[in-house]
């Protein structure tokens, strides 16, 4: 219950386990086309350009971000946590002049002052966390479409943590180009990246004055593999390929509607026993994220020691707390597969057990989860 990699189904291992086939195999390209149609359904696009990258989430951004800025275009890159500061970090590499909006940690981002920032200016690139895993902190993506055509920008988006877990809908928020991951809320083991690029950016892509500089991540030759033309780029890592499709496939069989509503049932239940503890929940209302959960360290409780008690005496993983929430806040996922009300309650009588022992009374949470559960 950490903040990814989240358990795996037992069908997706045994995927994982098929024998290994020819990445040009008939049979694997019928896998191939099944998983790029599955993950369209699942970021809401119709996006031609949607396949999963080989690497895991850090891959999918740079992806992005090499394919759609060249030495000297723009981008306005808004950080509220540790992912933002990343795609900063990759888009100064590729050489672009990066403006930087930053929020502080578990706070929400503001359209009002990305519009701001944007305003009179021209800029190539608006990127952003749309679910921000280092805080639980979930943005609503609705403002930034015209946001991003005031100043003739694509608008690109890290779903890492969203996709599966919270809705994402590409094609209704105008978003050209976004990335994922497979251990967070999809339940597959870490490894691939799921990318999706809208005609827009495969335009802004394919006008580029400049080579990518990454071969390996070029999408110009990565898409001949992944359509018609088939033509050999780098061999498929085919069994990690079987596993997402099998995700994909146990993550539509749900209904994503289902899968949703599950992770927000889930989250309220946890947040009700983790406040009927007594303890506090730094994230406000309306701007939490379902599938991570942002809870603060009761004064004199020593973070490590809790953290390590929780794996030594019940097999629970739980996250820190990052950046002025280090030492201060632990982070809760309910992802996927370990998205389940078993969990809710281990994860709440586990670190009640493990406070008590170290002379921490709180209150019973078992009441008020098992109240939201029903
Ligand atoms: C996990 C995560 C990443 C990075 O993914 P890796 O698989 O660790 O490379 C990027 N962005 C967000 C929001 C994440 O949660």
């Amino acid at each position: 219950m950490g903040p990814g990699p989240s358990d795996v189904d037992p069908a997706v291992l045994r995927a994982l386990s098929a024998p290994t086939i020819g990445h040009l195999d008939p049979a694997f390209l019928t896998i191939m086309d099944e998983v790029r149609a599955m993950l369209r359904a699942c970021f809401g696009t119709q996006n031609e350009l949607t396949m999963p990258m080989s690497g895991t989430g850090s891959a999918g951004m740079e992806t992005l971000l090499v394919n759609l800025l060249e030495p000297g275009d723009r981008a306005l890159i808004a950080q509220h946590g540790v992912f933002g500061g990343r795609m900063a970090e990759v888009a100064r590499r590729c050489g672009a002049e990066v403006e930087l909006v930053t929020e502080p940690f578990g706070q929400p981002l503001r359209p009002e002052v990305i519009a701001a920032a944007a305003e009179g200016k021209r800029f190539d690139l608006i990127a952003l966390v749309h679910a921000e895993t280092s805080t639980g902190v979930l943005t609503d993506l609705t403002p930034y479409r015209s946001i991003a055509n005031r100043c003739g920008a694509l608008l690109a988006i890290d779903c890492v943590t969203s996709l599966g877990g919270v809705p994402v809908e590409l094609d209704k928020h105008g978003v050209d180009a976004a990335y994922s991951g497979t251990q967070k809320c999809l339940s597959c083991p870490p490894g691939l990246s799921p990318v999706s690029l809208s005609p827009r950016a495969v335009a802004k892509m394919t006008s580029r004055d400049t080579q990518v500089q990454s071969w390996y991540l070029d999408l110009g030759l990565i898409a001949q593999y992944w359509g018609a033309e088939r033509a050999y780029h780098h061999t498929a890592p085919v069994n990690m390929i079987y596993a997402l499709h099998e995700a994909l496939r146990l993550a539509l069989d749900e209904t994503l509607t289902a899968r949703f509503a599950r992770h927000e049932k889930h989250a309220a239940a946890l947040r009700a026993g983790l406040q009927a503890m007594g303890l506090a929940l730094p994230v406000a209302e309306a701007h939490r994220l379902d599938p991570l959960t942002l809870v603060s360290i009761p004064a004199g409780v020593n973070d490590r020691a809790i953290r390590s008690e929780l794996i030594t005496r019940h097999g629970l993983e739980i996250g820190g707390g990052l950046g002025e929430f280090k030492g201060k806040a632990w982070r809760i996922g309910l992802m996927g597969s370990a998205c389940t009300a078993r969990n809710v309650l281990l994860c709440l009588s586990a670190l009640r057990d493990v406070l008590k022992r170290a002379g921490h009374a709180v209150g019973d949470p078992i009441p008020a989860a098992s109240a939201a559960l029903d």
